[in-house]
C-alpha cells in the first residue's frame, strides 16, 4: 500500500509542469510570519500550499492557520465585483456605478445633516498605508470627526496603559530575541499557544534555559501547561491580583530602590495604597491562595531578570487599562525594564494591531501617534496634508460609542473597511439593530460577512496575497509584506478604493497615489518627529534588513531594539506609577442567584477574529466548525448538562446556544466560549456594553450568565 502511494505521489510530481512562488506574510495574528504560496500547475489542475519563510520573528515557523491561509483568498465566495443591494438582493454593478452611488449618497447625507453624519470604521488587519490613508480619508475627503476601528476592542487598554506609564506605546519594549534568556516570565491573560503559536518556542527555550514561568488565567490552556506556577484567578480580578503580588514585593523588599528613585514617579503613592490593602480581601476577590501570590512575587522579585506579558485576558475589562498599569507597577517596582532580558510585552492579537494604532485611525489620533487635540500636532499634519489646520476635524468617539450614535440617528452613513462589527462588538443584538438603521452602509471586504450582508453597497477588496504594504508586528518591527498574486474579477486594494472615492468627491489632489509605497513615503513624513517615527524606514531598507523596529528617525538609524534604556518617553524622562484599585470604577458583572456563573471569552487556534476568513477555510473550519462552551464537569453535573450537549447560555443581554465541552482545567464558577461565530452562537450577544472609561475597551472577559440544557428532557 505504501509503495502504491509513493508511486502515485511520484507520478503526480512528474506531472508538475510549472511552479510559481509568491512571497507574502500571514494575514492573521501579530507574529506576521513570513510565508510563501507555492502554486503548482500540472495537466489536470493547479494546486497550492503555503510554507514558512525565514525571518527574524517567526524564524520560518507557521501555525495551522498560516499553513492554510491560502484557502480563503482562493475561495469561490470571494466578492469580485461591486454589489449593490436592490430590493433586498445584491446585484453586480460596475465600479463607475458604485462610485456614482457613493458620491450621490455622501453629498445628500452631508448636505442635509452635516459632515459628521458620516462615519468610518477601520481595522487592525489592514496595512499601515491603508490605516494611514483611512484616517486621512475621514478627515480630508469626508471631513468627519467620526472614525475609529476594531483595534479599540483589542489593543486599546494596553496602549493606554503603556502611554500613561512609559509615555509611549510600542507593544514590546524589547525584541523577541531576548525572551529565551530571561529568568522569570509572567504571562498574564494570554493564551499564546492558541493565539500566536509561533511565538511559543521563545518561551519554551526560556524554560529550557531555566526560566520560571508564571501563568495567570482562569483556565488551563496550552500556555499554562508550560508554566511552573498557574494562578487560576476569578475572571476580572487581575488588578487585585497584581496588588497582591506588589504587596509581597514591597513587604519582602525586592524593590530596586535606586531605579525607583532615579527613573520613576509615583512609587510612594502606590506603596501607601498597597500597604492599606488586606491580603485576605485580595484572596477573596481573586480566588488565588496567598501562598501562590507569595511564590509569584518571590520568583519575580528574586530573579535577576524578568519580563511581563499581558494580553486580552487582562485588557478586555472595564478596568483593563488600569489592570495593565498595575502589572507595569510590578515591573517598575523591581526595576526590570530598560536593560537586557527585562521588559514588557503586550501580545497583540490582530495582524497589524501595532501599526494600525499608530497612524490616525483612532478617534483621537493623528499619524505618528500624534494627538488630534494638540495644536502643534494639528499644525504639523495639516501642513503635510496641505490643508488648513482649522479644517482638520477634532476628536471623535470610540468604536462602540460610534455605534451608539448610529443607533441614536446622529451618524446616518458608514464606510466600513475589513471588519465585522455586528459580530465583534459587545451587546451584539443592539449593534445589529443600530446597523439596520443606517441609511447608507458601504463595506469593503473579501466576503459577505454578517455585517456586509446589511450593506447597501459592497466593494470587492483584495487579500494579503494581492495587496502589498507594510505591517508592524508584535515586536514593533515594521515589515514589508510583498504581494503579487493576480487579482480576480474587479477586485481593488483598499487604498485604491479610498483614492477613487476621494476622487469622485472632488479631493483627488490629496489622494493621487499610484502605489502603496507612495503612501508609505507620505506616512514617513507624517510620522516624522512623532512618537511612532517611521521616517527612516523605506521599502528598500525593509527588503534588505528584513524589518526595522521603530522608532527609526533617519536613513542611518538602525531602529530601536530595546526601549527605555536611559529614559522613558514622558517629558521628564521618568516612568509613572499610579495606585490601582482592586475594584473597577465601571463595575464588572457580578454573579447572582439569577446569573450564577462567570462567562469569559477568547480564541481557538484554528480561527481568527469573527471567523469571516477562517470559516471559509475548509481545513480550519473542519477543526472547529461550531462554537462550544467549556465547563468543569462538576458544574455541568449541577446543571444536568452532559458532555457534547447543546446548551443555552443566558445573560441579561441575550441568549445563545452552543455545545458543551467538559474540561477539568477551568474554574468551576466559570464557563468559556470562543468568539469566532455569529448569530445564535455569537457570545457577544451576552456581553455588556459597559466600557473602560480610560480607553473605551468593552468588558468582554467578564459576564454573568445562567446555563441550561437547550432541549428540556422529558421525565420517564
Ligand atoms: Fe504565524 Fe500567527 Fe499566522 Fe500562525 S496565525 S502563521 S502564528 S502569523
Amino acid at each position: 500500500m505504501t509503495e502504491m502511494l509513493l508511486k502515485y505521489f511520484r507520478e503526480q510530481q512528474k506531472q508538475v509542469e510549472t511552479e510559481r512562488i509568491y512571497n507574502t506574510q500571514c494575514p492573521y495574528c501579530s507574529m506576521q510570519c513570513k510565508m510563501q504560496l507555492v502554486e503548482q500547475t500540472n495537466v489536470k489542475r493547479k494546486t497550492y500550499k503555503t510554507i514558512g519563510r525565514d525571518n527574524p520573528t517567526s524564524q520560518g515557523r507557521l501555525c495551522i492557520k498560516g499553513m492554510n491561509a491560502h484557502q480563503h483568498p482562493l475561495h469561490k465566495d470571494r466578492i469580485q465585483y461591486p454589489l449593490l443591494k436592490v430590493n433586498g438582493e445584491f446585484v453586480k454593478i460596475s465600479w463607475r456605478e458604485a462610485l456614482d452611488y457613493i458620491k450621490e449618497h455622501v453629498t445628500e447625507i452631508q448636505e442635509k445633516n452635516g459632515a459628521d453624519a458620516l462615519g468610518v470604521y477601520g481595522s487592525a488587519s489592514i496595512t499601515n498605508e491603508e490605516a494611514y490613508l483611512l484616517g486621512k480619508f475621514a478627515r480630508v475627503a469626508l471631513k468627519t470627526k467620526y472614525i475609529d476601528y476594531n483595534g479599540r476592542l483589542c489593543m486599546s487598554a494596553a496602549a493606554s496603559a503603556a502611554s500613561k506609564t512609559f509615555g509611549m506605546d510600542r507593544g514590546f519594549t524589547n525584541s523577541l530575541q531576548e525572551i529565551p534568556f530571561t529568568e522569570c516570565i509572567m504571562l498574564a491573560g494570554t493564551n499564546i499557544a492558541e493565539c500566536q503559536p509561533t511565538i511559543m518556542p521563545y518561551f519554551e527555550k526560556a524554560k529550557e534555559n531555566g526560566a520560571f514561568i508564571i501563568a495567570i488565567d482562569p483556565r488551563e490552556t496550552g500556555t499554562t501547561k508550560i508554566a511552573d506556577l498557574h494562578l487560576k484567578l476569578k475572571p476580572g480580578s487581575d488588578a487585585a491580583l497584581a496588588n497582591g503580588i506588589l504587596k509581597v514585593i514591597i513587604e519582602e523588599n525586592y524593590l530596586d530602590e535606586r531605579f525607583l528613585q532615579e527613573r520613576v514617579n509615583g512609587f510612594e503613592e502606590v506603596m501607601q495604597y498597597v500597604a492599606s490593602l488586606e491580603f485576605s480581601v485580595i484572596e477573596e476577590i481573586t480566588g488565588v491562595p496567598l501562598e501562590k501570590m507569595y511564590q509569584a512575587a518571590r520568583m519575580f522579585g528574586q530573579r535577576e531578570t524578568g519580563m511581563i506579558f499581558t494580553a486580552r485576558g487582562v485588557e478586555q475589562q472595564t478596568d483593563g487599562s488600569a489592570a495593565v498599569q498595575n502589572f507595569l507597577n510590578i515591573l517598575l517596582s523591581v526595576g526590570k525594564i530598560g536593560k537586557p532580558r527585562c521588559g514588557y510585552g503586550a501580545i497583540t492579537g490582530q495582524g497589524n494591531g501595532q501599526g494600525a494604532r499608530e497612524h490616525g485611525q483612532k478617534a483621537d489620533q493623528l499619524p505618528g501617534y500624534r494627538s488630534i487635540e494638540n495644536h502643534e500636532h494639528r499644525m504639523y499634519i495639516a501642513d503635510v496634508w496641505n490643508i488648513e489646520e482649522k479644517d482638520l476635524p477634532r476628536k471623535g468617539v470610540s468604536a462602540y460609542e460610534m455605534i451608539e450614535k448610529i443607533h441614536d440617528g446622529e451618524i446616518k452613513g458608514l464606510f466600513l473597511v475589513c471588519s465585522n462589527p455586528t459580530v465583534s462588538n459587545p451587546n451584539a443584538n443592539f449593534v445589529k439593530k443600530a446597523f439596520e438603521k443606517l441609511e447608507f452602509l458601504v463595506v469593503a471586504d473579501m466576503f459577505e460577512s454578517e455585517t456586509a450582508k446589511l450593506a447597501n453597497l459592497i466593494l470587492p477588496a483584495s487579500s494579503y496575497l494581492e495587496d502589498e504594504g507594510t505591517m508592524t508586528n508584535v515586536e514593533g518591527r515594521v515589515t514589508l509584506r510583498e504581494a503579487s498574486f493576480p487579482r480576480r474579477g474587479e477586485i481593488k486594494h483598499d487604498w485604491e478604493i479610498l483614492c477613487e472615492i476621494a476622487k469622485v468627491l472632488g479631493k483627488e489632489e490629496y489622494f493621487s497615489f499610484s502605489s502603496a509605497e507612495e503612501i508609505f513615503n507620505e506616512l514617513r513624513i507624517a510620522s516624522k518627529g512623532g512618537i511612532a517615527d517611521y521616517s527612516g524606514i523605506t521599502y528598500e531598507r525593509l527588503r534588505a534588513e528584513k524589518g526595522i523596529l521603530w522608532p527609526c528617525r533617519s536613513l542611518t538609524d538602525k531602529g530601536t531594539e530595546r526601549l527605555f534604556e536611559t529614559r522613558f518617553a514622558h517629558s521628564d524622562g521618568k516612568a509613572m506609577m499610579v495606585p490601582v484599585s482592586n475594584q473597577a470604577i465601571v463595575p464588572k458583572a457580578k454573579i447572582t442567584k439569577k446569573y450564577p456563573l462567570y462567562l469569559t471569552t477568547g480564541r481557538v487556534v484554528s480561527h481568527y477574529l469573527t471567523g469571516v476568513q477562517t470559516r471559509k477555510s475548509a481545513s480550519l473550519s473542519a477543526r472547529n466548525f461550531e462554537s462550544f462552551m467549556e465547563i468543569h464537569p462538576s458544574t455541568a453535573k449541577k446543571y444536568e448538562i452532559s458532555n457534547q450537549e447543546l446548551v443555552q447560555i443566558e445573560s441579561s443581554y441575550g441568549r445563545i446556544v452552543v455545545r458543551s465541552k467538559f474540561s477539568e482545567g477551568i474554574r468551576p464558577d466559570t464557563v468559556f466560549v470562543p468568539f469566532h461565530w455569529a448569530d445564535s452562537q455569537n457570545v457577544n450577544n451576552l456581553v455588556s456594553e459597559k466600557l473602560d472609561p480610560a480607553c473605551k475597551m468593552p468588558g468582554f472577559k467578564v459576564s454573568a450568565v445562567n446555563i441550561s440544557p437547550s432541549v428540556k428532557r422529558s421525565s420517564y
